[in-house]
Formats: C-alpha cells, structure tokens, sequence
C-alpha cells in the first residue's frame, strides 16, 4: 500500500485526458464506483458521465456491483439513465474509469473491468492501493468529486446544473455538509461553483440527508437504547458502539439503508473518541463502520481488519458474532 500525501502528478493528469480523447468515435467508456454507492461515488461516477456525454461521440455505461436498488435519497440523480444492471456491463470496454473505489475488491464481481486497455482510477483515499493504469488519486480531496471536477476542467467540459447537482450531492456526502476536517477554503469555492449553475443546495439536504421512514425513526431509537459506551477502551479515548441486526430491520419493516445514517447519532457521544456501528447482512457477517474523532486513526483498524477507509472515517466486513467483532476492534484499538 502506498501513502501519498500529494494528488496527482501533471504526468497523470496528462495521462488521463489523453486515453479519454483517445476513445475512438462510438468507443465504449464504462465507469464504474464501489459497492453500496453512497452520495460521493454515485455523485462522482454519474457527474462526470453526464460530462463525458456532453463531449459527445463515446458510448457510456455507469454500473456498481450488487446493483441492489438505490436508497431513496440517491433516486433520480442527473445521469441516472446511464446505470446499466452488473450483467448488462460490457464485458470489454475500451476504457474504464473507477470512482470512490480504494481497492479492486470494493469493486466485487465487476474488478474485472479493470484489465481492459486503459483504466483509470479516480479517488481520495489515502489507503488506494493504485490496482489500476492510470491513477488519479488525491488523499487531500474531500471527496472523489473534487478530483472529478479537476478532470472535467481539463477536458473543457462546461459544469452545468445536471452535473453540479451530481458533484454537489458528493461533496456534501463527504464532508458531512462542510462540517468534516478536510472542509477546506478550496472546498468552499468548488461549492460556490457549483451553486452557481443553479444546484438547489436546500432540497438536496432535506433528500439526502433529513428524509427517514417513520419506521426507521423508530428503529433507531431501538437500536441507540443498546449502545455501550467503554471509557476506559481506545488507549482511554473511549468506545461507543451499537449493533442493528435483520431481525430488527423486520420488526420495523426497513431496508438496510436507513442503517447508512446510524452512525451520525452515535458518534456525537461526547465521552467517547471513536464510534463504531455493526449492520447485519448475513448470519454472522456484518458491515461495520468506524468514526474517530481525531485521536485514532480508525482506517490504520479497518485496514488490519480486511476493509479501509480514511483517517476518521473507516470500515470493514465483520465475520462472527457481534460481541467477537467488537472484541477484534478493541484489540485494534488497545
Ligand atoms: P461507511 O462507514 O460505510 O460510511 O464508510 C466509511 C469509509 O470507510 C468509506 O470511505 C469507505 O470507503 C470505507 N469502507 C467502508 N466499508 C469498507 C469495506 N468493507 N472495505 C473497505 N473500505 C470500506
Ligand atoms: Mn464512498
Ligand atoms: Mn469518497
């Protein structure tokens, strides 16, 4: 794994816009993002097809692997129409772009694509293991947007309100609305571009994130009742963990989704430096994810525990019981 702190070279730039301008008149451009897109990786992937679009001449495909329906919160984006299901996805691209995606693995049953000509990773994580041919990847971005819309200004593609809005719904996704560390003066002023163009900055909030079934308002309660808070865990900076089984997606009769937006309500413990949420997806298999916030690096425990992730914001697949993946972070953190 290589830990860069600076983004791309000019050479990759270069690079990068070369192979998409060297895509033959009606050549095929699959872009790809990881799996369970959330706002940055869709936002990210379908922002810049909508401006590899308005180049013109280029067939585009857009797919995430699972292809499992999106939540309600990421329905109707622009560029939505370029989604194909994972077994439409070309089985021979002439390029491939990936977004958002720190390792082949993030990219499940489609990481094949990656061995077509020319591919070209576009990213923010610091732990991107550079699986591609091309790597535009810049852990200083605060989202695979803000690399997205350094590309886009390279080609001479125009940002209008279809790509804004897509771009826009991925910096707020990453940046927890302008609230995280990497919310930077540059962030702010790549905002300001994208209201611009005309992006309803309201409406995109109340959908992505303030939109709940009363069902998993009631879930939640549930599940933050069981939260356990261990002080004296993480070196003395403290633990708070929850869990949410499928069971309890029956009883209230909700998808895996809602869980998305669990973490937010448990990290803002005060007594506690890191938070960590266990989601249920199988018997004994769990989608955890990890905040810090700011005295551990929970992507250095997510990586040791087979997923990635960034500094303060981290994840990875649990296997077994609940009680024994928590005990495997523990050990990670002490
Ligand atoms: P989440 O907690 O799902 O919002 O994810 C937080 C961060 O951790 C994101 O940047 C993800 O890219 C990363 N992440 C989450 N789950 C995994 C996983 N299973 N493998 C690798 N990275 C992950
Ligand atoms: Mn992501
Ligand atoms: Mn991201």
């Amino acid at each position: 794994m290589t830990d860069r702190v600076s983004g791309p070279t000019e050479d990759e730039w270069a690079a990068a816009v070369a192979a998409i301008e060297a895509v033959p008149a009606g050549g095929r451009v699959l872009l790809l993002c990881h799996v369970n897109p959330d706002g940055d990786a869709l936002g990210s992937m379908l922002g810049f097809g909508l401006g590899l679009c308005r180049l013109g001449g280029r067939q585009v495909q857009a797919a995430y692997p699972g292809g499992q329906q999106l939540p309600p919160a990421l329905h109707g984006m622009p560029g939505a129409h370029l989604l194909v299901a994972p077994h439409e996805v070309w089985s021979d691209p002439d390029l491939v772009l990936c977004f958002d995606v720190a390792s082949a693995s993030r990219l499940g049953t489609l990481a094949d694509r990656m061995s077509a000509p020319t591919s070209i990773v576009v990213d923010h994580h610091a732990s991107n293991t550079r699986f591609g041919g091309i790597h535009l990847v810049d852990p200083g971005a605060a989202a695979t947007s803000v690399v997205v819309q350094g590309l886009l200004d390279r080609l001479g593609v125009p940002l209008d309100v279809q790509i804004a809005e897509c771009l826009y719904i991925a910096l707020v996704t990453d940046t927890g609305s302008f609230r995280f560390e990497m919310t930077t003066p540059a962030v702010h002023e790549l905002a300001a571009r994208l209201l611009a163009t005309g992006v309803a900055p309201a409406q995109i909030a109340r959908r992505v994130f303030d939109s709940r079934p009363f069902g998993a308002v009631r879930l939640f309660g549930a599940v933050l009742q069981r939260s356990v808070l261990e002080p004296t865990a993480a070196g003395g900076r403290g633990l708070v963990w929850t869990y949410a089984t499928l069971a309890d997606l029956e009883t209230y009769d909700q998808q895996p989704y809602v869980l998305e937006a669990l973490i937010d309500s448990v990290r803002c413990t005060v007594e506690a430096d890191v938070s960590c949420v266990l989601k249920q997806v199988a018997e004994a298999t769990w989608a955890v994810s990890m905040r810090s916030k700011g005295g551990v690096d929970v992507s250095r425990v997510a990586v040791a525990l087979g997923g990635g992730g960034h500094r303060l914001a981290a994840g990875f697949t649990g296997v077994g019981a609940a009680p024994d993946v928590i005990q495997a972070i523990r050990a990670e953190l002490d």
